[in-house]
């Protein structure tokens, strides 16, 4: 495996991170990037996060890898990775599902209407998208979701409930897995549909979670579409969503944020004292420092395996699922190493007195969780490893 970048690639990792020098001296730039919060709890509506995601479209960052006629630049997919790495190390808003899965289907699929409409606004930076696809019931088993779509005459009357939306509280449009044919296979009978958010029958309800995470509860009541509103082909929508599943493995999967955890947690512990003792001369501290930073080296290996078969054009599908395991599994792990040995105060939460680190610790504490959830939890990629990377028999 090679992964030594190219000078091109260097060369624009570099200024990537001279525009973001720049725009951390924002006066507001506290509210598009901190590097103290994990990626969810930056999901808020803040004007200068639209803001800040306007300024990357005008400086070309959105939608590199789009092909020339819908507004891209067709180059690799490589430089998005590069340019997500830089955003996630600074705590900025990563490039997401507009760029990805969304823009990246539409071109695809879409009809020549939904294309015009859609892809300059997502270059723009211009519109946000909130992802429909869990449901009560349906999370790991997404394939099982019943929120019915039936024929209307020309259009569709959506009824049932979605979970999880993340963004449902600010984005312009919904995009939508429904059940349109309930007598298909569970993977056949599945459509995509983009509908507004403030379309009437949608009600929006709010799910507070750890980590200061806003999530909600969708509601379909009666929701009438036009056909405009179904993307690509009827029962198409597993194929589609499986797809850009795919189109995402370089965008998804950062390590700057674990390797930039692990050197906090050293810089937290350095110097502190147990029973009068430095932690530093405690040989279980040193043995658990070791084996950290050994895996933190794992995690590096893992992530740069997936960057580099993607690279080649592939698929990696097993090695996403080893490091999104892995990786997750360490962040929490450096999160409850660094928090055992801070003693009460690392407890303390960020603007409270004496909260070590303006409590990141606390806060990384609640969040860590959620990346081993959202996306496929970890049993489910323990799965994907054991069948289709080692081949064992589903049970
Ligand atoms: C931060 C965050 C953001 C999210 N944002 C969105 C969003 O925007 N849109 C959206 O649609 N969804 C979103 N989700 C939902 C997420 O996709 C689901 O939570 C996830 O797929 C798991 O589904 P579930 O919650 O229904 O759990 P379940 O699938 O019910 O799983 C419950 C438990 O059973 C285990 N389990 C399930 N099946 C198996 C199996 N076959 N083998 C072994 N163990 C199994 C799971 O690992 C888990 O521990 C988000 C989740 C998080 C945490």
């Amino acid at each position: 495996m090679d992964f030594k970048l190219t000078q091109e690639e260097q060369e624009f990792a570099r200024g990537v991170r001279e525009f973001l020098d720049q725009e951390a001296r924002h006066p507001e730039a506290h509210d598009f990037m901190d590097p103290d919060r994990d990626a969810h709890s930056q999901l808020a509506n803040s004007k200068e996060r639209r803001d800040f995601c306007k300024r990357m479209g005008a400086k070309g960052y959105l939608g590199m890898s789009w092909p020339k006629d819908f507004g891209g630049q067709e180059i690799p997919g490589i430089f998005e990775y590069l340019l997500n790495e830089e955003l996630a190390l600074r705590g900025a808003p990563l490039i997401g599902k507009g760029v990805g899965c969304i823009g990246k289907t539409i071109i695809r699929h879409g009809s020549e209407e939904m294309k015009a409409r859609f892809l300059p606004l997502i270059l723009d930076a211009e519109v946000e998208f909130a992802l429909g696809y869990s449901e009560p019931g349906s999370g790991s088993d997404l394939a099982s979701l019943k929120l019915k779509a039936e024929a209307d005459g020309e259009g569709w009357v959506l009824n049932g409930q979605k979970v999880w939306t993340t963004s449902a509280h600010f984005a312009e449009w919904y995009w939508v897995a429904a059940r349109t044919d309930p007598d298909a296979p569970k993977h056949k009978g599945i459509s995509v549909f983009l509908i507004p958010m403030d379309h009437p029958g949608l009600t929006i309800r709010p799910i507070e979670t750890m980590g200061h995470h806003r999530t909600n509860e969708v509601f379909f009541d009666n929701v009438r579409v036009g056909p405009e509103a179904l993307v690509g082909e009827l029962n198409k929508g597993w194929t589609y969503v499986c797809e850009a599943l795919d189109f995402e493995r370089f965008t998804f999967y950062t390590v700057n944020p674990l390797l930039s955890k692990f050197e906090r947690a050293l810089e937290a512990l350095r110097g502190r004292q147990r029973n009068g003792a430095p932690l530093s001369e405690d040989a279980g501290v040193r043995r658990a420092v070791g084996r950290l930073g050994a895996e933190v080296e794992t995690a590096k290996m893992l992530q740069r395996r997936v960057v580099d078969a993607a690279s080649k054009g592939g698929v990696p599908a097993i090695e996403a699922a080893m490091y999104k395991v892995f990786s997750t599994r360490l962040a929490q792990e450096i999160t409850n190493f660094v928090l055992d040995h801070l003693g009460p105060e690392g407890l303390l939460r960020s603007g409270a007195d004496g909260a070590v680190d303006n409590g990141v610790w606390e806060h990384f504490y609640q969040t860590t969780p959620l990346d081993t959830i959202g996306g496929g939890t970890s049993e489910v990629q323990k799965n994907i490893i054991a069948r289709r990377g080692l081949g064992l028999p589903l049970r």
